[in-house]
């Protein structure tokens, strides 16, 4: 590939310079990308990936042999390969030596249930019973921090992510108690916070006090196909506004991932006992 083919970012060159990892860690072969194309990607904006398989009720890959297949189509040497652990009943349908395999695990609080029990994806708006917002975002919290102390996962991806209805009121819901809940409960369990391109979230703010507190970040862009997929801009941007260090980058490989470490552990169950 000669020069002219490498469009490299100024912004994202700086983080290459500085020892970021420039890496897409949700990326999602959807809408006709293919595995080929993120690694041409890779050789012309520097961006690296990790490619994330959704696996859950509902999902393509609802079992082992799912994962086993998906494992065995996506391993590639240049990029991660991640399991994007898909509504709360996946802990049933895999098992933890399964889910173990992946580079890394990482999921969302987008899919909860409400007290009545009703299960909602927060992103389909027929769905979506939101009621008074206060309580709401209560049980929306509590969810969250149920998720990340009780799952096995290494990233909490689409962080903050509030349903239409009652985006256009983030700053006033997400309260400094309640950032301060869920932030407490990534850095407690040693979940990393997404730095989310496409949805733009989490805030500035919310990362300044996720850095404070000892959150470890990474980039992703979560796209939907091929023209989504952009350069991390929101990513670069807020490294820049909220002084964010390399050293504050969750990287995969560094250490075992949660699950691994649960099996190492002797733990047999995705949730222990
Ligand atoms: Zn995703």
């Amino acid at each position: 590939m000669n020069a002219a083919a490498y469009r490299i970012s100024p912004a994202l060159a700086q983080l290459h310079e500085n020892n970021y990892p420039v890496i897409d860690l949700h990326t999602h072969l959807k809408g006709g990308l293919t595995l080929d194309d993120v690694i041409r990607r890779f050789h012309r904006t520097g961006i690296n990936a990790g490619v994330a398989v959704n696996c859950g009720l509902g999902f393509a890959i609802t079992n082992d042999a799912g994962i086993d297949q998906a494992l065995a189509e996506l391993r590639h040497p240049l990029t991660f390969t991640a399991m994007q652990a898909e509504g709360r009943e996946w802990v049933e349908l895999f098992t933890l030596p399964a889910v173990a395999r992946f580079d890394y695990v990482f999921t969302d609080a987008m899919t909860i249930r409400n007290p009545a029990g009703k299960r909602m994806r927060l992103w389909i708006r027929e769905e979506v019973e939101v009621g008074e917002p206060d309580a709401f975002m209560e049980q929306l919290v509590a969810s969250t921090v149920a998720i990340l102390d009780r799952e096995p996962v290494d990233i909490w991806v689409n962080p903050t992510y509030l349903p239409d209805v009652l985006a256009g009121d983030y700053d006033r819901l997400w309260t400094p108690e309640r950032r301060q809940r869920v932030i407490a409960a990534a850095v407690r369990n040693q979940v990393a916070i997404e730095i989310n391109a496409r949805l733009r979230l989490p805030t500035a703010r919310f990362l300044r006090e996720a850095k404070a507190a000892g959150a470890r970040f990474t980039f992703g862009t979560n796209n939907g196909g091929r023209d989504d997929l952009g350069n991390l801009e929101y990513g670069t941007e807020m490294v820049r506004e909220c002084g964010l260090k390399w050293q504050d980058f969750w990287v995969p490989g560094l250490n075992p991932t949660r699950s691994q470490r649960a099996l190492a552990a002797g733990q047999r169950q995705i949730i222990a006992p």
